[in-house]
């Protein structure tokens, strides 16, 4: 977990100013350990590895958030001339990513995050 005021100047730009990481270049697009993961910013619980898939898009996938949405809020984002859903920590507010509507079954959805926005905490160390 980092603290806002601590958060490096990629982190900030993407989680406070609704930045974007270049595609297929995040520590966690090809990431495939067990555990869960949280909120660069105020650790707060997002997606489960369970829930990961590789949509080939670029940015690690998620087809479903933890708790069945708790855990992230939406808001419309009409910027860049395009309509779309953005993603954001529910607890903090940090820009996460955006998400679609053309993920896998049984969800349907494609929840396309940043790995700036992540910290991963590997199942075991949760206990
Ligand atoms: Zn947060």
């Amino acid at each position: 977990m980092v603290k806002a005021s601590k958060l490096s100047a990629e982190q900030h730009r993407i989680t406070q100013q609704c930045g974007t990481e270049p595609p297929f270049s995040g520590a966690y697009l090809d990431h495939h350990e067990v555990g869960v993961y949280c909120c660069i910013v105020c650790a707060n619980k997002l997606f489960n590895s369970a829930n990961k898939y590789d949509s080939g898009s670029g940015w690690p996938s998620f087809w479903q958030a933890v708790e069945d949405g708790k855990g992230i809020r939406s808001r419309t984002d009409s910027s860049h001339g395009m309509e779309r859903v953005e993603i954001l920590c529910g607890q903090c507010d940090a820009h996460l990513g955006h998400v679609f509507t053309d993920g896998p079954k049984p969800s349907g959805m494609r929840y396309c995050i940043n790995s700036v926005s992540m910290n991963f905490l590997p199942a075991l160390s949760e206990e």
